[in-house]
């Protein structure tokens, strides 16, 4: 191997200053033009706004060490982008068909503290990414929630029922979340794929709204504040 080949090949002190001016250039064109498209800050993109955020990587990023390539079309590129960001922006504003094509729509996806699973199917959210999202949200078992709402940029939007009206529901913590061995008459059970919760009164049911076999042990503990 020859390491100095791969670390250092054929820069000189030339190449160094030129790099350093690239990158300094190229990161005041970044912020100027994330500033200008009036976005606030990323905690979430929605799939449009990835796509403005992938259309200006490389052409962000390449500038700043391939010394061939004219900054000048790095600015071109920038300036194309925004301008598109800005006009399907305007256009998304007009029209809310638009909207839902580039965005998508929002999608409930728990309702009186079920999980709808046949809307559910739809979405890229696993099982376990949607519960980790609610436990962040201080949810411990379904019977708190009324509607979830899947939000465009990922996140979870949640009603939480009133104090006095938090029902028996699928708990989502995972020394919760298990199996009931040994069930027994008058408990409450959820079903661990989709949320329904019975008080059990004869053997062994089938859960009525998906099929599926397996119980734990419900919760009604309210939200802790
Ligand atoms: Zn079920």
């Amino acid at each position: 191997m020859d390491w100095k080949e791969i670390f250092i090949s054929n820069t000189d002190w030339e190449s160094v200053f030129n790099i350093v001016f690239r990158t300094f250039f190229m990161f005041v064109i970044i912020l100027l033009v994330l500033r200008f498209s009036g976005k606030r800050g990323v905690r979430q993109l929605s799939v449009y706004e990835l796509a403005f955020i992938l259309g200006l990587g490389s052409a962000a990023g390449d500038p700043m060490f391939q010394l061939d390539i004219p900054l000048i079309q790095s600015v071109l590129v920038f300036a194309v982008v925004l301008i598109f960001y800005k006009i399907i922006t305007y256009l998304m504003s007009l029209n809310k068909k638009v909207e839902h094509i580039l965005e998508g729509s929002p999608v409930y996806i728990i309702k009186d503290g079920k999980l709808l699973i046949n809307q559910h199917e739809h979405q890229s959210l696993s099982q376990d990414e949607f519960f980790a999202e609610l436990r962040i949200q201080k949810v411990r078992h379904l019977g708190q929630v009324e509607y979830a709402l899947l939000e465009i940029n990922g996140e979870v939007s949640i009603l939480f029922y009133p104090e006095k009206e938090v029902r028996y529901g699928l708990p989502i913590y995972p020394h919760e979340y298990k199996r009931a061995e040994n069930l027994q008459e008058n408990q409450y059970y959820s079903c661990m794929q989709c949320g329904e919760t019975v008080q059990l009164t004869a053997d062994m049911p089938q859960c009525t709204s998906c099929g599926h076999k397996e119980w734990a042990v419900s919760l009604n503990i309210p939200v802790t504040p």
